[in-house]
């Protein structure tokens, strides 16, 4: 989805419309200790040896399979008025996002 750089938008903090600045924020690294990771999985001492170990059996082969193509993408605006609202909303599902 393409973005322009700036939008007029409502400021809350303004209170009235302003133009803001577009950006994408950051996203972080993702944990690699999340539940279900192979990381922690290894870590808990599940994932070892031979036999059957119920649900990792079948993980231990099988790559998860991403079904979902595209995100919830998140924006960042910026007042430029004001310069301190900072508001994030939650976007349309897209691919990839584009600013400019
Ligand atoms: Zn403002």
């Amino acid at each position: 989805m393409k973005m322009p750089k700036t939008l007029n938008r409502y400021c809350p903090r303004c209170k009235k419309k302003t133009e803001q600045k577009v950006k994408e924020p950051s996203k972080g690294k993702p944990s690699s200790l999340k539940r279900g990771s192979k990381v922690r999985m290894r870590l808990r001492g599940l994932w070892r040896g031979i036999g059957n170990q119920g649900k990792y059996s079948r993980m231990k082969n099988q790559q998860k399979n991403k079904r979902k193509t595209t995100k919830k993408t998140n924006i960042l605006y910026t007042c430029t008025v004001c310069n301190k609202g900072k508001y994030q909303k939650q976007g349309k599902r897209t691919g990839k996002l584009v600013i400019g």
